[in-house]
């Protein structure tokens, strides 16, 4: 096929389903997956894209080079046109999918800290409220809340996070 053909083939939004990606709102937007949003900046065209945020734009093949990491050549191939090294394209597709999904979940595992520890942080407030002052079970809780505290922080701060969380693991 040639670069037109799989243009004609395949859809900005056939290229989102491929990753899984939500579809476009009423307005045509999505939130931009080459920068971290809250609001959907990202417009979607049937051939091109354009992010308000960020910048990134271009067709379908650029939306896949930035995806998965790679060439034009090797987005060419992966979506069925014929290089020869469709191999090392499915390859570097399949590493940065493997990637993406990493994040993922690094990202809801951290979601999942920050809930607990609020509760927790909760809990011993409550706590603390009802034991004896400076009883053992007072002080324990007392340095348990303390740690939670500490938690709080280093959870919400997005630098040092994803390194605490690997050594709680
Ligand atoms: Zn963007």
């Amino acid at each position: 096929m040639t670069k037109e053909e799989i243009k004609d083939l395949y859809s900005m939004k056939d290229i989102l389903d491929r990753y899984g990606l939500p579809q476009p709102n009423r307005a045509g937007f999505i939130c931009c997956p080459f920068h971290k949003e809250k609001t959907a900046s990202m417009k979607i065209y049937k051939r091109d894209f354009n992010c308000f945020g960020c910048g990134a734009n271009g067709d379908i093949f650029t939306f896949v080079m930035l995806m998965d990491g790679i060439s034009f050549k090797e987005a060419y191939a992966a979506l069925g046109g014929d290089y020869e090294n469709s191999f090392s394209a499915r390859l570097k597709i399949y590493q940065a999918q493997k990637k993406r999904e990493m994040q993922r979940k690094t990202e809801e595992r951290l979601k999942r800290k920050r809930e607990m520890n609020y509760l927790l942080m909760e809990v011993y407030r409550k706590w603390l409220d009802w034991l004896e002052p400076l009883s053992d079970a007072w002080a324990n809780t007392y340095n348990a809340l303390q740690y939670q505290e500490y938690l709080w922080e280093v959870l919400n701060d997005s630098k040092e996070c994803y390194e605490v969380i690997k050594q709680l693991r």
